[in-house]
């Protein structure tokens, strides 16, 4: 027997029982991140391999070894995107979007692809929510960004669950130089360094940072500190963002050790983490990245944004979340239990109650059977109400509904009155 083709390890289905959950999440994106001004943008999801070479960075963890690479049928070296920034950013840029300093307030959504070690909260295919701005200057946007996550975190039900991290990492000359004396003080101690760092103090030495090794933590207590090389610019930005977060009373840690994976950020990076969910704990993260536009090939731009992970949201909510999630399929649930002409007549009731209740959800009963069949099919469904069409009670121009949920409740209706009575009833 040929063997079953299952789906690519990581790349998960996501069933209709857990739909419900994804979009109660991405409503209330869509509905905070609208009240905020920000615009959609859709984008492909191959790029050119180069893009993620040159934005991301050569020596991060994405590029060297978590990108889904390969040749087209024309030899061009694409990529899956590992993340949404180095193409909004393309494109952005590309359409001339950025031109004339105008400012953006964008957003998108979609999957993302890195060839890391599937687990709980890590994909190979996961999807993201990202916002980037373009044009703003100064720390009340880096603000807004922040505020915004926390306004969704309070609507999902989760704000209890997650805390915020926030550091500055000053621009890009004052860390060079923190990188050189990070990296001389570190290399009298390379041979007590876990072996992930001893190979980043030559490639992204900053990363050595947020090292998980005990030891290697140890050491860096008394290597130099980043806030010792930033200048009054940097820190005024850092001392500003922090008074607008307070002023709206967003809480929040500061971490010296929060540095980001990727390459291009400068001053504020961010991330929103929870202990709820083990080991893959941040769910989102952002910051400034003043100088990627111009390392793309065009003019400085400030720049800020931040990414979420849907999949570690939705299991957050799923945890803990204080909203409840409707997983129920109908309102009312049309039962049709008779001769092909009476379900002639009953087809066309339901069209009519599609007209007159369009918020209604309703589902036909479709592929015959008997009551009680149908009957555990209306249950099934979730639905408040099953309309019960019979041939005796059609003579005379009327229908029931019965009550799924209260035992005695079931009563007989015109079918004039039916709309009036359906809205009477869901009001409830
Ligand atoms: P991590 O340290 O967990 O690998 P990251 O720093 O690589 O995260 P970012 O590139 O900042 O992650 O992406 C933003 C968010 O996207 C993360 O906070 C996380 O919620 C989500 N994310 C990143 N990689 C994955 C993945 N492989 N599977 C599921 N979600 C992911
Ligand atoms: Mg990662």
């Amino acid at each position: 027997m040929a063997k079953k083709i299952q789906n690519i390890k990581g790349m998960v289905d996501l069933l209709p029982e857990q739909t419900p959950v994804w979009q109660f999440i991405e409503k209330n994106i869509n509905e905070v991140v609208t009240s905020f001004g920000f615009e959609e943008i859709r984008l492909p999801i191959v790029e050119y391999t180069d893009l993620f070479k040159r934005s991301i960075g050569e020596v991060t963890d994405i590029v060297e070894k978590e990108m889904y690479t390969f040749n087209d049928r024309n030899e061009e070296s694409l990529t899956l995107r590992p993340e949404g920034t180095a193409s909004c950013v393309r494109a952005a840029m590309q359409h001339a979007l950025l031109n004339n300093q105008q400012q953006q307030k964008l957003w998108y959504q979609g999957p993302m692809f890195r060839y890391e070690r599937p687990q709980k909260g890590r994909q190979r295919q996961f999807h993201q929510v990202g916002l980037e701005t373009f044009n703003i200057k100064g720390a009340a946007i880096d603000a807004e960004l922040i505020i915004i996550g926390a306004r969704l975190w309070k609507k999902l039900g989760v704000a209890e669950h997650v805390r915020l991290e926030l550091n500055t990492i000053g621009q890009l000359a004052e860390r060079r130089a923190y990188r050189d004396a990070l990296v001389a003080h570190l290399e009298g101690v390379k041979d007590q360094l876990d072996a992930d760092s001893q190979k980043r103090l030559t490639t992204n030495p900053l990363r050595i940072l947020d090292s998980k090794d005990p030891q290697t933590q140890a050491l860096l207590d008394d290597a130099p500190k980043l806030i010792d090389f930033l200048s009054d610019e940097s820190k005024n930005h850092y001392a500003e963002l922090k008074r607008l977060l307070d002023k709206v009373g967003v809480t929040y840690t500061e971490n010296p050790k929060l540095v980001r994976g990727l390459d291009y950020y400068n001053d504020t990076v961010f991330e929103w983490i929870t202990e709820s969910l083990g080991a893959q704990g941040t769910i989102c993260g952002g910051g400034r990245y003043d100088s990627l536009v111009e390392q793309l090939g065009g003019k400085p731009v400030p720049a800020v944004g931040f990414a979420l992970g849907l999949e570690r949201l939705s299991l957050l909510v799923q945890a803990v979340s204080s909203v409840a999630i409707a997983f129920d399929r109908a309102d009312v649930y049309f039962v049709a239990a008779c001769d092909d002409e009476d379900y002639l007549e009953a087809f066309s009731i339901a069209d009519k109650l599609r007209d007159a209740l369009p918020q209604m959800r309703l589902m036909m009963h479709c592929g015959g059977g008997s009551l009680k069949s149908q009957m555990k099919k209306a249950d099934k469904s979730g639905a408040r109400f099953a309309l019960i069409v019979g041939s005796n009670e059609l003579a005379e121009g009327a229908v029931s509904i019965k009550s799924l949920r209260l035992a005695d409740e079931q009563m007989t209706v015109a079918i004039d009155e039916l709309p009036l009575k359906l809205k009477t009833l869901l009001a409830d």
